[in-house]
């Protein structure tokens, strides 16, 4: 019943009636907003994105409303990176700021992970023999999200693959009185080549090894759909696959076992190579971009999170 509650807060569902059509409702705008920056910077080959001052981030997300955009998912970045013992003011005055100016006219996802806080880039922490020590990851990503939540984040979205996190972070929203906060989950995500220019942007790029081991191999068909429905199964409000390009086929099994709205993340790589092939001439970017939008609705995708939600109206999505 709480699940149905917060979807009604979510207010995502109302406008489904095609099933390839969609408007800017079904959009998510990624931002980075990284503390204590002096000034906002470019992301290496993410053209139109960056890293944002929080004054700037502002401004962008003032332009973005009148673009119609209203769906955020916000990367607050920390300024110091630590290996334990996360303090979080950066993120939640970050997050307090954007809710205070705007309220309830967006919706503010958080992403919520550990690995831009970290020294080491990854998204769990580990123990003194160099293993990675679950209950301690899962308590300071629990308490990441109780953070956010009472700085005035709408959403919770936990992005690292850490056994049981959806559960630890559902208890601990709801012990506290935030049992109306919905939880989207990154619950199908990949190991990926197009990640890059993402992790230039959030400064996460693993420092030594890689994620292999919490991410899934993309050969893995039956792992993929079960880490979903794991989501669900913990309390997830939403599921979401990562990159979008490399899970389209697995969008609308994971909707039809799950009962659950799946959302496409179209990643940085993916954005990224079609500025590329439009740079060389090889295609219209906007057509082409708008192309991948009807895929990802036409395999089952409920909502898409694009950098290029704030384009969206210019290239002929319409308002809600
Ligand atoms: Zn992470």
């Amino acid at each position: 019943m709480k699940r149905l509650h917060r979807m009604r807060a979510t207010q995502w569902l109302r406008n489904m009636s095609s099933q390839v059509e969609f408007t800017t409702s079904h959009l998510v705008q990624p931002l980075f907003v990284v503390d204590r920056l002096s000034k906002s910077e470019p992301i290496a080959n993410l053209r139109g994105a960056q890293r944002n001052t929080l004054s700037d981030a502002l401004r962008v997300i003032e332009a973005d409303l009148e673009q119609g955009v209203r769906h955020f998912l916000l990367f607050a970045i920390p300024h110091e990176k630590s290996d334990g013992g996360f303090r979080r003011d950066g993120e939640t005055a970050i997050i307090s700021r954007i809710k205070d100016q705007f309220g309830s006219a967006l919706h503010l996802w958080v992403d919520t992970c550990l690995c831009s806080s970290t020294s080491h880039g990854h998204c769990g922490l580990f123990d003194s023999n160099g293993s990675l020590d679950l209950e301690t990851t899962l308590s300071e990503l629990s308490l990441a999200a109780l953070k956010f939540a009472q700085a005035g984040a709408d959403g919770i979205s936990p992005s690292d693959m850490m056994d049981g996190r959806v559960k630890a972070i559902r208890q601990t929203l709801d012990e506290n009185g935030f049992s109306m906060v919905p939880i989207m989950s990154y619950s199908t995500k990949f190991s990926s080549q197009f990640y890059g220019p993402f992790r230039d942007a959030a400064q996460s790029a693993p420092q030594f090894g890689d994620r292999k081991t919490y991410q899934i191999d993309v050969r893995n068909r039956s792992d993929a759909i079960a880490s979903s429905i794991r989501c669900k199964d913990e309390g997830a409000d939403l599921l979401m696959v990562k990159p979008g390009l490399t899970s389209l086929d697995l969008i609308g099994p994971i909707a039809s076992q799950t009962g659950l709205p799946v959302g496409a993340y179209q990643v940085s790589g993916e954005y990224a190579g079609l500025e590329l092939l439009a740079e060389r001439g090889a295609l219209d970017f906007e057509l082409a971009l708008l192309e991948t939008w009807y895929v990802y609705r036409r395999a089952g995708a409920t909502f898409i999170i694009t950098y290029g939600a704030r384009r969206a109206r210019e290239i002929g999505v319409h308002l809600q």
